[in-house]
């Protein structure tokens, strides 16, 4: 038994579709294996396909790899946008405060309280804090001491004035009317703080 064609032919290969025996003339060696004259355009047109459709398969892969690796690539380039867009947004957000509160207390010092005000709150506290002074000098008066000049009001030079009537001592502050006041005294009688408006009695 030789070659289907040339019968004296010694058999080189049997195709791989038929299973004809074949001559080395008659053998087409594709890169699927031996075939047949007839075979063989078959046979390679089924390698092309296969091989096609297994570059289109790895073809598939490979981007459907790479649209995973864009699309993770793409994520976390926006997760990095998005943190430095939050980083942005914070940083505007603070300095647009700091601006606001910096405009605030140039436009309005001591959050937009006028200069009356502020003069008014600073009589009080004037007041309060004279009122303390007051309050410390009655205690001495009820120890039976009298006070000296270095008891007197915080704001002023000017010292108390001490009046002994008898064994009555009064000290008077020398300028209520800086806090609208006519009389601000205490004496050893009550040692209490006295503090007369005007048109009160
Ligand atoms: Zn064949
Ligand atoms: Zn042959």
């Amino acid at each position: 038994m030789g070659c289907v064609n040339h019968p004296n032919a010694p058999v080189a290969a049997t195709c791989k579709s038929c299973r004809a025996s074949l001559c080395g003339i008659c053998t087409k060696f594709l890169d699927s294996g031996e075939d047949c004259d007839m075979c063989a355009p078959l046979a390679e047109a089924n390698a092309l396909r296969k091989s096609r459709i297994r570059n289109e398969e790895s073809r598939t892969v490979e981007m459907a790899q790479t649209t995973t690796t864009r699309i993770t690539e793409e994520e976390d380039r926006q997760k990095a946008r998005n943190k430095d867009g939050l980083y942005i947004k914070g940083g505007v957000g603070l300095a647009l405060l700091m601006l606001f509160v910096s405009i605030g207390l140039y436009a309005y010092p001591d959050l937009r309280k006028s200069d009356v005000q502020l003069a008014q709150e600073q009589a009080v506290i004037q007041l309060e804090e004279c009122r303390q002074v007051f309050q410390a000098i009655g205690i001495r008066l009820s120890e039976g001491e009298i006070p000296d000049s270095t008891m007197s009001c915080p704001g002023t030079n000017i010292p108390n004035i001490i009046l002994r009537q008898g064994s009555k001592i009064t000290v008077s502050h020398p300028n209520p009317r800086q806090f609208g006041l006519v009389e601000l005294y205490v004496t050893s009688d009550s040692h209490r703080v006295v503090m007369e408006g005007q048109g009160q009695g």
